[in-house]
């Protein structure tokens, strides 16, 4: 059993916040995410069968798109998936060597890879799908926020930044200190009404999505408010809770924890 940091007040939080509004599904994000980090901090993040069917590998970030309302109201929705960053994740104090832990100084969680025995426990605790198990190495892997970019002196300042928030054509992910409310983020997030995923699970996720935008037809009528994948009894997000579960290919326990109640 790995202990958490104790909570307290004004802590940094690091993490993103992502619009759902904006975000088009294009994959940028996802894949210069796959070119930093399988050279950096995590790499090498191995790839199977990569031309050929059942192509699998380790991602830190995948993005999801599905359809959403009918008629008028219908829209496509695209949901990036990561690491939350969870204030109070059972991903770290499931692990039995001390290799899963959250930063104290930054709240970013991580693996310490020499200490990791690839038991996999992390991944089961995980709601989110979030935990990417490297088969080649015996390891458990997951996003750092790029922490090898974000604390990097030797890149300019505007760079130090995850690559996904970099490389995000419709600027759809934001990052910052959501400890902090006076930054940009956690601005963003009271403007728009930013959540976290799945709060009832009791993992606080620092990680917060802006919902969709009603679209100016669909405002217009007297019906209710666009669907939000936020919302528990949404068929949406009980369609997402289906798409947090991995493709047993990539080696990774399934999300089990979000099944209780919210099943399709
Ligand atoms: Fe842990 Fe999953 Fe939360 Fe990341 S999203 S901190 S891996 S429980
Ligand atoms: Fe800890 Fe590694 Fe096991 Fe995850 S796979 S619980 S990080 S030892």
């Amino acid at each position: 059993m790995t202990c958490l940091p104790e909570i307290t007040p004004g802590q940094k939080k690091l993490g993103l916040v992502i619009d759902l509004d904006t975000c088009v599904g294009c994959q940028a994000c996802a894949t210069n995410c796959k070119e930093w980090n399988a050279s950096g901090h995590s790499g090498p993040l191995p790839d199977s069968k990569p031309y050929s069917a059942g192509a699998e590998g380790v991602w830190f970030n995948r993005v999801h798109s599905y359809e959403a309302g009918e008629g008028e109201r219908g829209r496509t929705v695209n949901f990036p998936r990561s690491c939350l960053h969870c204030e109070t994740p059972d991903c770290v104090t499931v692990c039995p060597t001390g290799a899963s832990y959250k930063r104290i100084e930054d709240g970013i969680v991580l693996v310490d890879h020499d200490l990791c025995i690839g038991c996999g426990l992390c991944a089961w605790a995980c709601p989110y799908g979030a935990r990417e198990m490297d088969e080649d190495e015996g390891v458990m892997k997951k996003c750092t926020l790029c922490i090898d970019r974000i604390y990097n002196t030797n890149i300019p300042e505007a760079q130090r930044q995850p690559a996904c928030v970099l490389t995000c054509p419709t600027s759809a992910r934001h990052f910052g200190d959501l400890g902090d409310p006076e930054s940009e983020v956690s601005k963003l997030v009271a403007e728009r009404g930013g959540q976290p995923l799945m709060p009832e699970l009791g993992y606080n996720p620092v990680n917060s999505y802006l919902p969709p935008r009603n679209r100016s037809s669909a405002a217009a009528a007297p019906e209710e408010a666009a669907p939000t994948p936020m919302d528990i009894k949404n068929p949406l997000l009980r369609w997402m809770d289906k798409v947090l579960t991995r493709d047993p290919m990539a080696g990774a326990p399934q999300a089990r924890r979000a099944e209780s109640g919210s099943q399709a």
